[in-house]
């Protein structure tokens, strides 16, 4: 089972995880659509992915508090989190002790692990979707216009060597210059040069959940 999923692409993979949901989780996400959280962050109640990876990493009830980010994001759980999903049967809350507490129900959690691995941007293909003419770069006339080293007037044309590696120190000239390929081909503003989707890269680990 596991080879067999190795040997997936990306959307294969993406797909065979919504075939295996649960009836009621299908039918929950027909509900609320599965970039619901990207919806409503874009309304105001900004929703990010860490706040849901919290949300599933929790492995007791917990509060608003524990699920957000010293408190970044309270507004998202407090305002759309707690109110859809309890009116969709996605989310227990439990009062009677010192804090009002909550917890994903087994439909809930599908969800929520779903809303993680759909990626808007690369459409689940992992693949930067803004520079598939050219990967990794951007528009072809447009050249970087960093600084050489013998024009750089913060090292004055040193580079800062580091004094033990010999390495090149200074943040300002092109050495460090990583907007470009230092041939002045500037890379793509959206996956800078990896061609990869910056913005799934992470999850890798919510793959593992169940
Ligand atoms: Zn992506
Ligand atoms: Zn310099
Ligand atoms: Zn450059
Ligand atoms: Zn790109």
């Amino acid at each position: 089972m596991i080879n067999m999923i190795n040997n997936m692409n990306p959307i294969q993979r993406y797909e065979s995880r919504i075939t295996a949901l649960s009836p009621e989780a299908k039918t929950a996400i027909i509900n609320i659509g599965l970039s619901w959280p990207d919806i409503v962050g874009a309304s105001g109640s900004y929703i990010s992915k860490t706040i849901l990876h919290n949300i599933i990493k929790a492995t007791s009830p917990w509060t608003v508090n524990k699920v957000t980010d010293n408190g970044a994001g309270r507004n998202g759980v407090t305002w759309s989190i707690i109110p859809t999903f309890t009116d969709l049967n996605l989310l227990n809350k439990i009062e009677g002790g010192r804090f009002t507490t909550y917890d994903l129900t087994s439909v809930g959690r599908e969800i929520v692990i779903m809303m993680l691995l759909n990626c808007n941007r690369c459409s689940n293909t992992k693949v930067c979707q803004k520079c598939l003419g050219s990967p990794g770069y951007g528009s072809t006339d447009s050249v970087c216009d960093h600084v050489e080293v013998k024009d750089c007037e913060e090292c004055h044309g040193t580079g800062d060597p580091d004094k033990d590696t010999g390495e090149h120190g200074c943040w300002n000239c092109e050495e460090n210059c990583d907007s470009c390929d230092k041939n002045r081909k500037i890379f793509c503003w959206s996956c800078g040069g990896h061609v990869t989707c910056q913005y799934c890269k992470d999850l890798d680990a919510v793959w593992e959940f169940e």
